[in-house]
């Protein structure tokens, strides 16, 4: 979507370092990072969100999920565990509607809300 942050820096209007970068998605870090990693994991088409997901997209969220783990690897968390955080709308405090992972670590976390 051509008025999307995310889009943007998908398609490198917007300069960002990426950490990870295959065919069907990207990593970079959060702006505003929450924890000393804060890594955000996107999936390089234009979904609003984790619900706006489609039995089309089942592959692509396979991608993601294993995304996570490499990600976690190049960023030296894998081992002592971290967060992903994926904000779902309104309520959850969803600020780009872009679907987004928040890859969350480098230190232990202190606010379990599940
Ligand atoms: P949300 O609240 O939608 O789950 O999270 C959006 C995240 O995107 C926030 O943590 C915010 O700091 C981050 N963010 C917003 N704009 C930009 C940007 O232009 N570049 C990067 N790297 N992160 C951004
Ligand atoms: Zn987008």
């Amino acid at each position: 979507m051509s008025d999307c942050i995310f889009c943007k820096i998908v398609k490198k209007e917007i300069p960002s370092q990426f950490i990870y970068e295959d065919n069907d998605v990207v990593a970079f870090k959060d702006l505003h990072p929450k924890a000393p990693t804060h890594i955000l994991l996107i999936p390089k088409k234009h979904i609003e969100k984790l619900t706006d997901m489609k039995a089309e997209d089942s592959a692509l969220g396979g991608k993601l999920l294993l995304a996570v783990s490499k990600i976690a690897e190049i960023e030296g968390i894998k081992e002592n565990g971290f967060r992903v955080v994926v904000n779902n709308g309104k309520y959850a405090g969803q600020e780009v509607f872009h679907l987004h992972f928040h890859i969350l670590g480098g230190k232990p976390m202190s606010w379990n809300p599940a």
